[in-house]
């Protein structure tokens, strides 16, 4: 286990041994993921460090891979789930519903019977609802279990207006309405454990304000439903995720111990513990993204450099306009070959192979001139990378590896063609041949 002291708060890509990292794409292909779990294991024990009274969950979304629920679970956090998929990854990884929160956001019927079923096998799991109307769909359902309710405090931060939702309508119920929502729901016999509310992904360190601003009113708010109920009052106040991470070379890292001082000095006294669910935070600066250079050309203005992985592989970029840091690999290896004399640095806009425009990683950056066949690392990609990769131009998925101390693991294989085509239908069947059989195993 590595020393938390010898733990930089954030690795950069500089920081990855890039001989290591060309082995990989030798040995498993490219496109590819790589992620190293003693990153994520040391990301959740500074956390940990600098929010000892809290409980934490790892909000699945950031990366569902088995592989990362078992390190967190293991390392002592929860799991928290934004669908049934999600839940059901999580008992797989955790073995206890007692670890895990699904936050139900609009949740889809199927969603709400899949985890109903499973709570009743499983009944210390925990639901957070972000709608009135969920309560009665749980009630009908025969739910009287573990409730938290998922406020919107009308307050939102964030790095991209695209995931600040704390103002955004879709998620929570006002503030305003929590108290008389809860007591309602203690009432008719739910067992009310918690408050929640997220605002937004990527929460820095110039934003404490806002920080403060959201979790005192959080703090007002459990207060005021711990009095409004008759029970045992609430067990936790869970202020959500969105710590940030530095994306960009010259952006420093989050302090983390301002935000837990913030958070504590804010939160007042209330009798419930604070709870946090941070995703990005544990996985992103532990994975990479590798990719080869198929085609450079030059371009009006720009030198024009195709790589193999694309807004399919790592929608971020053409989603959110993120910035992700990049390297070549192999420029960097000759670089460090004492006879060369390296490699003129020139603007590049490196591109992937989708018909979209957007399929753009970055445009006119600074880096050694890239040839075919190099290896590029796209940096701070464990987060939000294979989660949101697609198929869309028919794309296979790309493999993910992970690293482990001295271990490499295939963890997820290269999705093949007829992965691509594996759910269509027989179409030589009967037109209604298979509709019964699909309608029963959807979520199965
Ligand atoms: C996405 C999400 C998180 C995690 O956000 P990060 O920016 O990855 O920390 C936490 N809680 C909820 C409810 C979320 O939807």
């Amino acid at each position: 286990m590595t020393d938390l002291a010898e733990s930089p708060a954030v690795r950069r890509l500089d920081d990855w041994d890039a001989a290591a990292l060309t082995e990989l794409v030798d040995e498993y292909g490219s496109p590819l993921y790589a992620l190293d779990l003693e990153r994520v294991r040391e990301n959740y024990r500074r956390l940990e460090s600098a929010f000892p009274d809290a409980e934490i969950f790892y909000a699945v979304k950031a990366n569902a891979l088995g592989d990362v629920l078992e390190a967190l679970h293991g390392a002592g956090a929860g799991l928290e789930c934004a669908s049934a998929g999600e839940v059901k990854r999580a008992l797989a990884a955790s073995g206890s519903g007692a670890d895990v929160h699904y936050t139900a956001v609009n949740p889809p019927a199927r969603d709400l019977d899949w985890v109903v079923d499973a709570w009743e096998d499983d009944p210390e799991l925990t639901i957070t609802v972000g709608a009135e109307e969920t309560i009665d769909r749980l009630e009908e359902r025969g739910y009287d279990g573990r409730l938290c309710l998922r406020v919107n405090p009308g307050i939102g931060a964030g790095h991209h207006e695209k995931v600040q939702t704390g103002a955004a309508a879709k998620f929570g119920v006002p503030a305003e309405r929590a108290v008389e929502v809860l007591a309602d729901a203690d009432e008719r016999g739910f067992d009310v454990v918690g408050v929640h509310a997220h605002v937004g992904s990527g929460v820095s360190s110039d934003q404490l304000d806002d920080h403060r601003e959201f979790v005192s009113r959080m703090g007002d708010l459990a207060r005021a439903v711990d009095d409004a109920l008759e029970g045992d009052g609430l067990e936790f106040v869970d202020v959500g995720g969105g710590f940030g991470v530095p994306y960009r070379e010259d952006e420093q890292p989050l302090d983390l111990e301002a935000v837990a001082e913030a958070t504590r000095d804010a939160l007042g006294d209330v009798d419930a513990r604070l709870a946090i669910e941070p995703g990005r935070y544990f996985v992103a600066d532990a994975g990479v993204l590798l990719t080869e250079v198929n085609t450079v050309k030059e371009a009006r203005d720009t030198l024009a450099v195709g790589v193999d992985a694309g807004m399919t592989t790592l929608l971020r970029p053409a989603m959110y306009d993120a910035y992700h840091p990049i390297r070549n690999l192999t420029a960097a290896l000759e670089a460090d070959s004492a006879d060369d004399a390296g490699r003129e640095t020139v603007a590049q806009t490196i591109a992937g192979p989708i018909c979209e425009s957007g399929d753009v990683f970055c445009t006119d950056r600074q880096l050694p001139a890239s040839e075919r066949k190099d290896v590029i690392a796209i940096g701070n990609a464990g987060a939000y990378g294979y989660e949101m990769a697609n198929q869309y131009n028919s794309r296979p998925r790309p493999a993910s590896v992970v690293i482990d101390g001295e271990t490499r693991r295939l963890a997820r294989r290269r999705e093949t063609f007829d992965d691509v085509t594996r759910v269509e239908t027989d179409r030589s069947r009967p037109a209604d041949a298979d509709r019964e059989a699909h309608n029963e195993d959807e979520t199965r």
